[in-house]
């Protein structure tokens, strides 16, 4: 599973710790035990530690039950396992199904730091609660917040932003209040889903501001929203609002932003934001609705910090 992530990972510093930095790792320690208990090579030294003799020497991942090996005794994760046409990776011999179930034993007796540990997490967790935790963990890198295409770079915020820039070329603003023309020639084509990100930088944090043309049941509507560039929590410390209008008519929508650790499409699916009717939005571009020619206003603002912190988050689809 996080194979595919690997590459981008690897292309930020210190991203990952696990991922990143491990890849010259000695197969060496994954002799020390095979099928029947017995050390294969008795002249390699030990593992210098349990947490590295449960490091899958193919993907560097840590390894969970089953953990499988070959006839020789090379371990390997049983995502690894499904990828190498049963030839061990390590010897080239025919894999076979055996599993190492003296590393399982021991992969399930551990306590271990969250693998987001470089990146700042304190946590320590028995081997499977720390893969739920780690699922959650507030350390985890973000995924890239483009809605354009399906993009998997992950990173932090700062490597994100600067990712945004170069590789997607995204519009940077910085400021708390913008003033956004969005302009396409051919309105009617709400299928192929036009969607545009803007990210602006304010209060010494990064917001992403999304605008897009899809179809609402059978209606054709424009959305626009903001994502923060952060957790939840702090996500929360903020508020927005958006207007769209002339001709003497305007909508307003007033919001929190969402975390980016929602995927755009579950915050568009959530209508969380100003949604615009393709026939207004039609009356407010003017002309002869030919052209979509919107201009939207928005503002983003620090709310006093809560005391409570309850929160109640849109998702009127399910
Ligand atoms: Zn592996
Ligand atoms: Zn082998
Ligand atoms: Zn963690
Ligand atoms: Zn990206």
């Amino acid at each position: 599973m996080e194979l595919d992530g690997v590459e981008c990972m690897s292309s930020s510093d210190g991203i990952d710790e696990d991922d990143a930095t491990h890849h010259q790792h000695p197969f060496s320690k994954s002799h020390i035990i095979n099928g029947n208990g017995t050390p294969v090579s008795p002249a390699i030294p030990p593992a210098t530690s349990v947490h590295e003799l449960l490091e899958c020497p193919v993907c560097t991942n840590s390894m969970y039950p089953p953990i499988h090996q070959c006839h020789n005794g090379h371990t390997l994760c049983s995502t690894c396992k499904s990828r190498v046409h049963n030839r061990c990776p390590t010897c080239r011999q025919e894999l076979g199904d055996i599993r190492c179930l003296a590393l399982e034993k021991v992969a399930e007796s551990l306590e271990l730091p969250c693998k987001y540990f470089s990146l700042g997490c304190p946590e320590i967790f028995p081997y499977y609660s720390k893969l739920k935790h780690e699922a959650l963990c507030n350390f985890r890198p973000y995924n890239c917040p483009y809605a354009g295409s399906e993009c998997s770079v992950v990173g932090d915020i700062p490597f994100l932003v600067a990712h945004l820039r170069d590789d997607h070329k995204v519009d940077m603003h910085s400021g708390s209040t913008f003033n956004h023309r969005y302009v396409k020639s051919n309105p009617r084509e709400v299928e192929n889903a036009t969607w545009m990100l803007t990210v602006f930088n304010c209060f010494g944090q990064y917001f992403c501001l999304h605008f897009e043309a899809f179809q609402l049941g059978m209606a054709p509507v424009y959305m626009a929203f903001l994502r923060f560039m952060g957790d939840e929590n702090e996500a929360r410390n903020f508020s927005y609002s958006l207007e769209v209008g002339a001709n003497g008519r305007k909508l307003i929508w007033e919001g929190t932003p969402r975390s980016i650790r929602d995927s755009h499409r579950k915050v568009r699916d959530s209508h969380d934001g100003l949604i615009i009717q393709r026939n207004m939005a039609l009356f407010f571009s003017g002309g002869d609705r030919k052209e979509l020619k919107l201009r939207v206003t928005g503002r983003i603002w620090k709310e006093q910090q809560n005391p409570d912190g309850g929160v109640c988050i849109p998702n009127l689809c399910s």
